[in-house]
């Protein structure tokens, strides 16, 4: 028998999971280790919450967490209640799929100013994380900016400028949408420093701009090469740019307009005590198509900036930590320690893309330990002890079968969940 920890049960946690599964059968025991007592990371608190379709996807993770070989530990922090090496003398080996979840930083004068926001905090907080469900965004003036041109600073700017109406069928969280539904929000500008060849937007999440009910999404074709020059893109970025190009022909009269400021580099935060406007500077490509600035700068007035600018991995002592994710080579980072998923790439690709990853970080410990051999490490049974001797009570998969049905029935009419978004509503569910 082998015993195996996974840390982490978002996408990439499973996977692994489910690879590990496939190679060793019923010799070995897996335990994914959750700080949380609920399971899923990005799928419950990063996906957003009107893409249902996506979040689908953990009705794949439940059945490997139903399997006999696998366990789910939650409310269990790695890091804090016990170390990476303490795991290591109780498994054969462990694999760290901890994901991204802080922000990067800006980098720019004022960025810390009240206002300011990092997208981990912003989609944490409608999503119901509960280390931001007392973030309140201030949503009382009518100008936004979100930062970024990638997928997530489109997740931010559609929930800014969406109705109660079109959240129906969602999970969001009931403070998220009770504040989102009085917000004063009119404009969200959605910068980028770069023009719209260099876009890291995909056509179905652009594909939503052009049908929402109350916003507009406004593009100046100023910003744009020539059309001919789209032929040069590979195919989906070639469709996402024709549909920016489409943006131009949309009627421009509703309520709220999301505004795509291309060649737009942030320099500067400003206000008086609290956000009131960004300052950036024009940029144009240089020969590496970076972005360079051309010492022309302008202000645009926002109340709330969101910073989407992209994630990194939170580091845990005596792990190897280049800044940004866990050093490892091709998921290895030492003796029988592993990283997988966006803690051992950073923070690129989609949901899928973990799961070749997760395989082959599976292959590599079952390379090292052949399916079928056997240790004399304890696994999860020496884990409960060590966790029982330091008061600490973690939950199991049936815990969260009675959180999920406890949530699903206090749904709000058109959703499918209320959430609940603090631990200890979790837990006093079980009793605890
Ligand atoms: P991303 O795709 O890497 O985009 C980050 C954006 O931030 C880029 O446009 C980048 O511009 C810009 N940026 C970085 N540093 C900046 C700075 N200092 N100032 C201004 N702009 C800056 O990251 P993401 O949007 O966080 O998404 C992470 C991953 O999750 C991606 O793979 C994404 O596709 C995926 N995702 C998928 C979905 C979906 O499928 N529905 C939803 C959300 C996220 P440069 O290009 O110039 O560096």
């Amino acid at each position: 028998m082998r015993h195996f920890a996974v840390v982490g049960s978002g996408p990439a946690g499973f996977y692994t999971a489910e690879a590990l599964e496939k190679a060793y059968g019923d010799q070995a025991r897996i335990d994914i280790i959750d700080r949380y007592p609920v399971p899923y990371g990005l799928i419950r608190f990063g996906v957003a919450p009107d893409h249902q379709s996506l979040k689908a996807v953990s009705k794949r993770y439940d059945k490997v967490a139903e399997s006999p070989a696998v366990d789910f530990i939650g409310n269990v922090c790695i890091g804090r209640d016990l170390s990476v090496s303490e795991l290591l003398e109780l498994y054969d080996a462990v694999i760290l799929a901890t994901g991204a979840p802080k922000d990067r930083k800006l980098g720019i004068p004022g960025e810390d100013m009240p206002g300011v926001i990092g997208s981990a905090e912003f989609v944490g907080w409608y999503n119901g994380h509960p280390d931001f469900a007392d973030l309140d965004p201030p949503l009382n003036g009518t100008h936004a900016a979100v930062i970024g041109n990638g997928n997530v600073a489109l997740d931010c700017a559609r929930i800014l400028s969406k109705n109660r109406h079109e959240f129906e069928g969602s999970d969001i969280v009931g403070h998220a949408l009770d504040a989102l539904d009085s917000s004063a929000i009119r404009t969200v500008t959605i910068l980028g420093r770069r023009g719209p060849h260099q876009i890291a937007m995909t056509p179905k999440e652009l594909g939503e701009f052009g049908h929402l009910e109350e916003a507009v999404p406004v593009v100046d074709m100023a910003d744009f090469p020539p059309v001919e020059a789209d032929q040069t893109l590979e195919p989906g970025l070639r469709k996402s740019v024709s549909l920016l190009r489409g943006f131009a022909e949309l009627d421009a009269n509703k309520a709220k307009r999301i505004v795509f400021d291309f060649f737009a580099k942030p320099v500067a935060i400003e206000g008086d005590g609290k956000v009131e406007r960004i300052i950036v500077e024009r940029t144009v490509l240089d020969e590496k198509g970076s972005a360079r600035g051309t010492g022309e700068t302008y202000d645009i007035p926002a109340s709330l900036i969101v910073s989407a600018i992209g994630y990194s991995t939170q580091p845990i002592d005596d792990v190897p930590f280049d800044g940004g994710k866990f050093v490892n080579d091709t998921g290895r980072i030492g003796d029988r320690l592993f990283a997988v998923g966006w803690a051992r790439r950073g923070p690129t690709g989609t949901i899928g893309t973990n799961r070749p990853d997760g395989y082959e970080v599976a292959d590599q410990v079952a390379a090292e330990m052949t399916p079928g051999s056997s240790s004399d490490r304890s696994g999860a049974a020496g884990l409960k002890q060590l966790l029982q001797s330091r008061g600490i009570m973690p939950t199991d998969y049936d815990d969260w079968r009675k959180i999920e049905e406890t949530e699903t029935g206090r749904a709000r009419p058109g959703s499918p969940r209320e959430k609940f978004v603090r631990v200890e509503d979790w837990l006093r569910t079980l009793g605890r």
